[in-house]
């Protein structure tokens, strides 16, 4: 288990840097995130999404761990297959 890592909270102290809008804070089931090397999906974290524009924001911490899986520095629970269609094939 990754303990209190499962849940990372945000902080919520700025406005949201697109619209000016609220950011709260959002429990989701599963992020996806496109990190550089690979996809990698967190799973029963909170996100921070501005209540004007949609906007998604992500604490330091969690970026973190998105970072340590993708480049496999923190092994994952499991491996989920990704379908995939190429619209010029
Ligand atoms: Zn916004």
């Amino acid at each position: 288990m990754y303990g209190s890592e499962i849940l990372i909270f945000m902080k919520m102290d700025n406005n949201c840097e697109y619209c000016q809008g609220t950011i709260y804070q959002h429990y989701v089931k599963q992020e996806v995130f496109k990190h550089k090397v690979r996809i990698v999906i967190i799973e029963n974290t909170y996100v921070g999404v501005c209540g004007s524009c949609g906007s998604r924001y992500y604490s330091a911490q969690l970026l973190h761990l998105v970072h340590d899986v993708a480049t496999g520095t923190k092994l994952p629970q499991r491996i989920e297959q990704i379908p995939v269609i190429d619209l010029l094939n």
